[in-house]
Parts: structure tokens; sequence; C-alpha cells
């Protein structure tokens, strides 16, 4: 849900490995791991992508790629009327992107790898649980970092800039894979202002649309097209329905919105 710009991630990448809770004893990089072999213990594929350490809540992670899938068909197919949808106006507000949020969007359904700078060939995405303290660290900039650190505050999800690492922290797992009731949460449209009512969150506040959330992440970060490399983080719909267009397509939650809204009947309203 949210990405993490710690000060100290903005220089040289350097190793991401796992340590033993009992003992601090280092096991080999992630990136290392994966080049020898996919196949490695505690490495499960899911078409193109890679889930890493996630154990029991692999098949939910799993699930959540399916729920996006099936979801997102739709919401390709809409791109192509760009202005014309009222979703697609909305939240993205000039035809002339139409074929560059396809793509993004057309991305999250097929992995497709990407460039990055933590490794010399294309990557793509591999989501990474974080189960507690002191099970994964990062080493940056010399300094050894536990992941965890990055799961307080109530963090669902947060992607490393740069490179193809999504993390999922505990607090993933405690949300519905989907909403359950998403019609009664799409929020009208009043005085072009969606309504809020507090219950709208509800709507984007799961499994499936957090996970996409980092992966557009992924899909924008140094991905060539007309995104900006700054990392944009409107969250609330107002707010994101307010960003210039620009600004729109650079934003994760611009797409996490326009394409939860489109799945549901959009309200009408909005000129
Ligand atoms: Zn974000």
């Amino acid at each position: 849900m949210r990405i993490l710009q710690f000060s100290f991630w903005a220089g040289a990448l350097s190793t991401l490995h796992t340590v033993t809770a009992q003992s601090g004893k280092r096991y080999s990089d992630i990136k290392t791991k994966l080049t020898g072999s996919l196949a490695s213990p505690g490495v499960t594929t899911h078409g193109p992508y890679s889930i890493y350490h996630c154990h029991a809540n692999t098949a939910l992670v799993q699930q959540d790629l399916d729920l996006l899938w099936a979801a997102l068909l739709p919401v390709i197919a809409n791109t192509h009327f760009g202005t014309a949808s009222p979703a697609y106006q909305a939240f993205f507000k000039d035809s002339i992107y139409d074929t560059f949020v396809d793509e993004i969007i057309s991305n999250v359904t097929t992995g497709a790898p990407l460039l990055k700078k933590n490794s010399a060939t294309p990557q793509s995405p591999l989501i990474v649980c974080i189960p507690g303290p002191n099970i994964l660290n990062m080493t940056i900039a010399g300094v050894e970092t536990d992941l965890y650190d990055a799961c307080k505050s109530g963090t669902a999800a947060f992607y490393q800039p740069q490179t193809n690492w999504i993390f999922l922290c505990p607090f993933f797992f405690k949300l519905v894979q989907q909403a359950t009731t998403p019609a009664a949460f799409c929020p009208a449209i009043t005085n072009n202002q969606f309504e809020e009512n507090g219950q709208e969150g509800k709507l984007v506040q799961n499994q499936m649309w957090i996970l996409m959330h980092e992966i557009i992440h992924f899909y924008l970060d140094s991905s060539p097209g007309p995104a900006t490399s700054s990392i944009y983080e409107a969250y609330d719909i107002n707010a994101v329905f307010g960003l210039a267009v620009s600004d729109a397509i650079s934003n994760a939650q611009s797409y996490i919105w326009y394409s939860a809204c489109k799945s549901l009947a959009f309200p009408v309203g909005m000129s």
C-alpha cells in the first residue's frame, strides 16, 4: 500500500539475504539463489512471477494473482475507449496515454520482465514475504537492516525501488483477498467529487488491489514510457482524481482506483 523511501535506501543497492532468527547465520543473497535455480527451496513460481519465503501463504499469493488476472481483462479492454470511458476519464483524463495505461496494466497480467538495477537481465516481479522480525535482512551501504522494520506502523506491502522486489508484511495476510460486496463501496459522484463516506477504502484495502499497487510500482519505476521517474503516492480517491494527467500516469494508486471502479458499474455524474 505504501512505498518506503528511507533516505538510506536511495544509494547503491546492495544484497538482500536471509538470516536465521536463531543464529543470525547468513545465507546466500536472493539474487544468487534465483540465478541458480528458480526451484530452489522457498521459491515458488506462478507464471512468470516468483514467490519467495511465503510458506503457508504462498497459495494465497497465487490466488491473489489469479484474481487480478481475471479482474483486469475487462479493464484492459476498457483502456481502448480512452476518455470515452467515464472511469478512464476520471483517473487518466487524456486518451493520449491510453496505450501506455493498457501496457502497464497488461504487464500485471503477464508478469512481463523488466530490466532493473539489481540484475543484469530483465526480471519479472519477485514477491517476498516478510514473516516476522529477524528473518530477512537487507544490507544497505554496509549496514544490515531488518526488513521487518518496514512492516511496522501497519504497512501491508512495499516495493523496493529499482529492483524487482515486492515485499509483503504479515499485515497483508490479515486483509481479505478481495472486497466481498464491492458494489456497495463504489463511491457515488456529486459535483464532480467522489462522495467519501469512509467506506470507499474497503474497495481497495484488500490483498488483490494492494498487491497490484506494488506491481504497478515495479512497472512504472524505470519503465520506458511517459511516466516520470519520481514516484507519486496520491492515495485518497479524490486526491487521485485531482492529479494532473502527467502525475496520474505516474501514480500507482491511479491504476488501482481505475481498475477497481471499472470492475464495478461506474457511477454517473462526472463531467
Ligand atoms: Zn505505493
